[in-house]
Formats: structure tokens, sequence, C-alpha cells
């Protein structure tokens, strides 16, 4: 972090004149948690609001997808690899049914945590005896890995169950309704590397919303917070690239070739927030044979209650649209922690309610024993 640099652009943008009460959303993990661990909602003027939205992929993903991955840890005799942040994420099962991958391996199933999709074809040529099941959820970012593992060619014994999600449409369905809660964006700087920053231009052009793509460091999300600050008040609105050490134009394109090698695009399930259209990946049929949708049958379980939904109380779904701030849940503290979560906020380290509650903001709820 270069500190010199962060208290310049503090000090132009608190130089700025008052424009009233604006409230910027950022849609990456990553940002809220430099945003917090920088404490740079303290050191704004009070007028700015950072408002986290949906940049978490594993607060999105479908209830029935993680379903789907327990079940299939339990009743096949494949190993199960996810990432490790998944293993916790809760479902709506009846009490005594485990309600996680980590709860499932403590009934006897073979789950086992993972760092990047390489690792799970290394397990799988490793054990060629038993299949392999990869549950690959996450955003753009964790799509290209696993698309240049598919154009490489999977090991016979390696499937699927892939869950992958795009972040610009989430942004598009908010401004898109009637209320989408935030006066300008902060563009996700990993994403756009992937994906190129163009993919953002919508937000100024059909919007007419002040954007711009940040980097991780408290000064590249400052300038970006500047730029749109100037953007407003000079009534110009564009894209503007704050991390262009890092995000190129047409961003990287092999990693994009792969991507629509590999994978198409469809309508997708957000937790907790409905059919987004455009917003989901899917296994292109070249890959049918590695789909674990596909290649492992599970029979259907009418009798299960609240499919697809947050757990009871939990107010995930409009903590990840930017409608309330974690600590304005009211189970936040009060029975949902980090050390034992209700919510999929609380589970991942991009999550909201997990990166607020462990950068100490407690406001309102009484401290953690
Ligand atoms: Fe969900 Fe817990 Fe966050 Fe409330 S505090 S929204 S229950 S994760």
């Amino acid at each position: 972090m270069n500190d010199q640099e962060a208290r310049d652009w503090l000090q132009r943008i608190r130089a700025l004149p008052d424009q009233g009460p604006v409230r910027i959303m950022n849609v990456c993990g990553g940002h809220e948690r430099s945003i917090s661990l920088a404490g740079l909602r303290d050191a704004l003027p009070p007028a700015i609001e950072l408002i986290p939205g949906p940049g978490c992929p594993v607060c999105v993903c479908p209830e029935e997808d993680v379903y789907r991955a327990i079940r299939l840890a339990l009743e096949t005799d494949a190993i199960l690899v996810a990432f490790g942040d998944m293993l916790r994420v809760p479902v709506n099962v009846p009490r005594g049914e485990p309600r996680s991958l980590e709860q499932a391996r403590a009934a006897g199933a073979d789950v086992r945590p993972i760092a990047s999709p390489a690792e799970a074809a290394r397990l799988a040529l490793a054990r060629p005896e038993r299949p392999v099941i990869f549950f690959a959820a996450g955003f753009e970012t964790t799509m290209a890995p696993v698309a240049a593992l598919l154009a490489e060619g999977l090991p016979g014994n390696l499937f699927l169950l892939l869950s992958g999600r795009l972040t610009w449409p989430a942004v598009a369905m908010l401004l898109d309704s009637e209320t989408p809660g935030f006066d300008a964006l902060i563009a996700p700087g990993h994403v756009s590397t992937v994906m190129g920053p163009e993919e953002w231009q919508f937000v100024p052009e059909r919007h007419g919303l002040p954007t711009a793509v940040a980097g991780f460091g408290p000064e590249s999300l400052l300038a970006a917070i500047h730029s749109v600050l100037r953007q407003r008040l000079e009534q110009q609105c564009f894209l503007d690239n704050c991390y262009p050490e890092v995000v190129r134009p047409g961003g990287n394109p092999t990693a994009r070739a792969l991507l629509t090698q590999t994978l198409g695009v469809t309508d997708a399930n957000w937790r907790g927030i409905g059919v987004i259209s455009d917003s989901g990946f899917v296994l292109r049929e070249a890959f049918a044979a590695h789909d674990a949708r596909r290649q492992f049958a599970l029979a259907e379980k009418p009798e299960r209650r609240r499919t697809g939904e947050m757990p009871p109380g939990c107010d995930c779904a409009r903590v990840v649209l930017g409608r309330i701030y974690p600590d304005q849940c009211r189970l936040y503290g009060k029975g949902c922690n980090p050390r034992s979560p209700i919510g999929p906020c609380m589970v991942s380290d991009e999550g909201a309610c997990r990166i607020w509650w462990r950068h100490g903001i407690h406001s309102g709820v009484p401290s953690e024993a």
C-alpha cells in the first residue's frame, strides 16, 4: 500500500465541493475488505456512503447447488472438492441432516478443500480408481482457470459441478430496477483484468452513472472514489480505469478465448435473489461427459422445504444487493458470527458480514464472546 498516495487522494476528495449524499457501490469482496481494513468509511466525508454490493460468489451460489454438492458427497463414491469457503455454507435441511459440506464430511463423506482448479486435476490423476467432483463456484476470475483446465483436457474421472457467475449482469439487474440504491459504481479490478473494463461501459452510457475501475490498495480505491465524485460534479459520466497498471483494454484475450471455447452463458439463479438474465456459466456440450449434473443422477426430494432460500431470518440477499448494511441484519452478531455463521455472507472471506465483523464493526450488537 502506498500510504502517501492514499493520503493525497484523501485530501483531494476532502477538497472537492460538497455535493450532498453520494452512494458509491463496490462489487468486489476484495474491495470491501480493503475499504474495511483501511477504515476508508471513517476517513471519508460523512456524506459519502460506500455500499458493499454483489461481490461474493459464495454468498450468491444457489442453495440448491450447495445441497446437490452435499448429496453427491454423501450418496456417491466420489471425492468432492471445493474451495475452502464453500465447505461451511449452510443449506436448509431438517434438523439432524448435514447442512454443509463440512458436516457431510463429519458424517463420513470424502470432502476436501482445494485452493485451485489444478489441484482438482492433480487429485483426479492421483486417484484414478475414484471419481472426483469439483464443485466449481465463482465469478469470472475463477472460471478463467476452470476454462483453461477444460481446454487442456480433464482426467476421465474428473467431473465439474459448475456454478459460475458473471458479475456485470447483477449490476445491470439493479440498475434496471426502479431502485438501484447507488449513484456511482466502483467496478471490480480483477474481473476487469480478465474480461476487460469495457464490460462496465454500459453503466455510464446507458444509466448515466459515474464509474471507475479500482485496484485493491486504498490509494487505487480512493482514486476511483475521487474520479466518480468529480464525474458527478462535472456532470460528465464515463468509465475511468484507475487500475491501468493491471487492467488493459480488452482484458486478457487468452483467458476470454478459453472461456468462450469451453463455457456458454445462460440465465442463472442467485441465492435469495432469483434468476438474473445471462449471468451464469454452463459447460459446453463437448464437456457433457465431465458434467456432474448429467453423470450423477440424484433422486428428487420434493419434500425438501425452503429450497433455494436463505436460512430463516438471514438477510444476506439484501446485504448482497446493497439494500442494507450487514449490521442492519437482526442476526448480525446475535447468533450469527464467523464462528457460528447462519448465512453465507458470514462464511466467506468475501462476504460483507464476515468482513465487517472481522474488522471490528460491531455497532449496536454485543461483542463476540
Ligand atoms: Fe445472513 Fe448472518 Fe449476514 Fe444476517 S448477519 S445477513 S444472518 S450472514
